[in-house]
């Protein structure tokens, strides 16, 4: 039987690598999407895997991306809780309650619908992974992305909240903590923000979504097995 997984968020940047590393594993992909439909497609169609259109923030929508997956694939192995949005860098002060709303919604709430749309499966199955996508700003947080680092720093609290509550259902939470990728989030930065940030980070460049789903495959192979509830920062060490 062939391994699936369900990855939210995959129609661009690291999602979409992942979506291709997973792929050249044998895993059957559903690339979830929400406005990116044409990306998404082609996605799906080089890698034989489904697009399945989805705003993770609504339940209902999250319950029919769960539901198409498995009437595609007919179980779960892995879920990739990856799709999440950021907002211009401004001092909280500077931040809306409706944009600070938004972006909790997507990128937490959106985890939370994500989780319990296949977590059923999962349980009846007991057989399960969840790869939570945090940030190091959910670690050290960032100034100037208030709302941004503490929806990711929400990220890593509900995974290991999680990670005790369905390990005696044998599915394992875990979470990884991405530093600076280059992806469309940060289209903002310049070509000299990104050298600076290339020499503060020890490792001495830029992370790729290579970097990214290095770790997810990690965290959805048998060799994690005993791994659950844990913080995997992979940053080049900007962190340390
Ligand atoms: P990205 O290039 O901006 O891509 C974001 C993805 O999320 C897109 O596929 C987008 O799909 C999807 N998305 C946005 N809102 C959605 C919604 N409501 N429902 C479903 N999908 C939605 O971002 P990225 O850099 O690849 O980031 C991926 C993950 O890594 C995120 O969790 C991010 O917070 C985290 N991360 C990134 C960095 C970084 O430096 N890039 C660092 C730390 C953590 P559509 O285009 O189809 O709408």
């Amino acid at each position: 039987m062939s391994k699936t997984v369900l990855i939210t968020g995959a129609s661009r940047g690291i999602g979409a690598y992942a979506a291709r590393a997973f792929a050249a594993e044998g895993y059957k992909v559903a690339v979830n999407y929400f406005k990116s439909e044409d990306e998404a497609a082609s996605l799906a169609n080089e890698i034989g895997g489904i697009a399945v259109k989805a705003d993770v923030s609504d339940p209902l929508q999250a319950e029919e991306l769960a539901k198409k997956t498995l009437e595609n694939f007919g179980h779960i192995d892995v879920l990739v809780n990856n799709a999440a949005i950021a907002l211009t860098q401004k001092v909280i002060c500077d931040v809306g309650a409706d944009e600070w709303d938004k972006l909790f919604a997507v990128n937490v709430r959106g985890m939370f619908n994500c989780t319990k749309a296949a977590l059923d499966s999962m349980i009846t199955r007991q057989n399960g992974k969840i790869i939570n996508i945090s940030s190091v700003w959910g670690i050290t947080g960032g100034s100037c992305e208030v709302a941004y680092s503490a929806s990711k720093a929400a990220v890593i609290g509900f995974t290991k909240a999680l990670a005790k509550e369905t390990a005696p259902s044998l599915i394992t939470v875990n979470c990884i903590a991405p530093g600076v990728i280059k992806t469309d989030m940060n289209a903002h930065l310049s070509e000299q923000d990104y050298a600076a940030l290339k020499e503060e980070t020890p490792l001495g460049r830029i992370g790729t979504p290579q970097d990214i789903a290095g770790a997810m495959l990690f965290l959805a192979s048998p060799a994690a097995d005993f791994i659950t509830g844990q913080v995997i920062t992979a940053d080049g060490g900007i962190s340390i």
